[in-house]
């Protein structure tokens, strides 16, 4: 048999599987299809928007990865071939495959929001992908004037990072507080629960006075009338169940499915995710296809950067195996989610999984954990740093 691997999307999953594809076995062929020159990870994009750090710092390009001999190609894929394993590209090429590896992310169900489009994203972006996107929403917040209000709409589960709308909030408080200390941030939620809320909220109490009339941020859950009906752009107005809310600055986090790639080659199923045999992110729907990231249905994993990552390093040893005649082994799983919720003070959940005899990921029992919630102020900043190590390790890992 053959070893070729062709690849779609060079995000934190696509590029960790051909990077640990070419550590693993030199003699296979990988070839990586991603229309940008570079990347720009969403970790920390919410430190670019609270002016902590440049877009430039975390801008990476495929350099690292044309070094471990990856074929990069920068094109965007079409369709794919199941049955003649091969993959399609706007710019007229067809490349053959002996296994297909599926990374795309995230696409944003802009019509979740009526009255929200693709268009309308250009001026108030959802800066859920980062870029000029995450620039744009940074410009706003130094435009606006002290006493304005940034609105946050939140989106429904499943959705990509779950902690990072609340880290928005947080980071974006968190520059106001020094910058525009008369401003509000408002999350309209259609969720009356989200990750890390008593992390959360006990570090907005600590720095922004949430829960007191005076507070930077409020949260109007789902229960409470803050799910979104409809948005009018031109008076920046949002319709929410109970109230309408006027926005200075207004982020929309829309809701998601899988890249439409998945969609349009039909690895998705009526959830709009694409369901996958664990072990080797196998699509159940179509063989020698392979889904890795916020793409496939890998739960209780969460669509995370990390995750991802680890998914992908789980296919790449996977898919070796297939390619050799082997049998793949049986894998674990990591994940960990930092968040920085104000000076000196950051939180984390972590977790470790393993494949069970009954074919589900499940998380190990003792291993990972949340930070505890009566962490010492060494602890929360020392967090902090994890946060910044951790994502000078990853970017390493993926794109070195
Ligand atoms: P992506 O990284 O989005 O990559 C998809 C790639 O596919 C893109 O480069 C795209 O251009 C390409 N593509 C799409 N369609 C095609 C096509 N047809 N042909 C070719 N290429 C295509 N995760 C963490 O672990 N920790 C964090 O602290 C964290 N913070 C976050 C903060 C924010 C604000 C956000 C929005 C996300 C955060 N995440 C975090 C989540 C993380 O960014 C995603 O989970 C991760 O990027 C998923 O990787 P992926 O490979 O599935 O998708």
């Amino acid at each position: 048999a053959g070893k070729k691997v062709v690849i779609v999307g060079g995000g934190i999953g696509g590029t960790t599987a051909a990077k640990y594809i070419r550590m693993a076995d030199s003699s296979v062929e990988v070839t990586l299809v991603e229309p940008n020159a570079d990347y720009h990870t969403c970790f920390m994009s919410n430190e670019v928007l609270a002016g902590e750090r440049s877009i430039d710092s975390i801008r990476f390009t495929y350099d690292g990865l044309k070094g471990h001999g990856v074929n990069v190609v920068k094109d965007s894929v079409t369709a794919i071939d199941p049955a003649a394993r091969t993959v399609t590209t706007a710019g007229g090429q067809t490349l053959s495959y002996d296994r297909c590896i599926v990374a795309p992310g995230i696409s944003l169900l802009y019509d979740s929001v009526p009255g929200y489009s693709a268009e309308v994203a250009e001026t108030v972006p959802h800066a859920w992908k980062a870029g000029p996107q995450t620039v744009t929403l940074r410009k706003q917040l130094e435009a606006m004037p002290d006493g304005g209000t940034v609105v946050i709409v939140a989106p429904p589960n499943p959705f990509r990072c779950p902690p990072g709308p609340y880290e928005r909030a947080s980071l974006i408080a968190h520059y106001l507080k020094n910058n525009k200390p008369k401003s509000k941030v408002l999350i309209l939620d259609p969720k009356d629960k989200f990750s890390k809320q008593g992390l959360f909220t006990a570090g907005w109490k600590k720095f922004y006075g949430y829960g007191t009339d005076n507070s930077m941020i409020e949260w109007i859950s789902g229960a409470a009338g803050g799910k979104v009906e409809s948005f009018d752009a031109g008076s920046m107005t949002l319709q929410a169940a109970v109230e309408s809310y006027k926005g200075d600055v207004i982020n929309i986090i829309p809701a998601q499915r899988a890249g439409t790639i998945a969609q349009t080659a039909g690895l998705t199923d009526d959830s709009g995710w694409c369901p996958v045999n664990p072990k080797t992110f196998e699509s159940t729907v179509h063989a020698g296809i392979h889904v890795v990231g916020d793409a496939s249905i890998a739960s209780p994993l969460p669509k995370s950067g990390y995750a991802a990552n680890s998914e992908a390093k789980v296919c790449a040893a996977a898919v070796v195996d297939l390619l050799n005649g082997k049998e793949p082994g049986q894998p674990s799983y990591v994940n960990t989610c930092y968040s920085i919720v104000g000076k000196d003070h950051g939180i984390s959940v972590a977790a470790v999984y393993r494949l069970g005899d009954d074919g589900k990921i499940a998380s190990v029992e003792g291993a990972g954990g949340l930070t505890p919630g009566d962490a010492s102020e060494e602890m929360l900043k020392r967090e902090v740093t994890f946060a910044h190590s951790w994502f000078n390790n990853i970017t390493h890992d993926t794109f070195g």
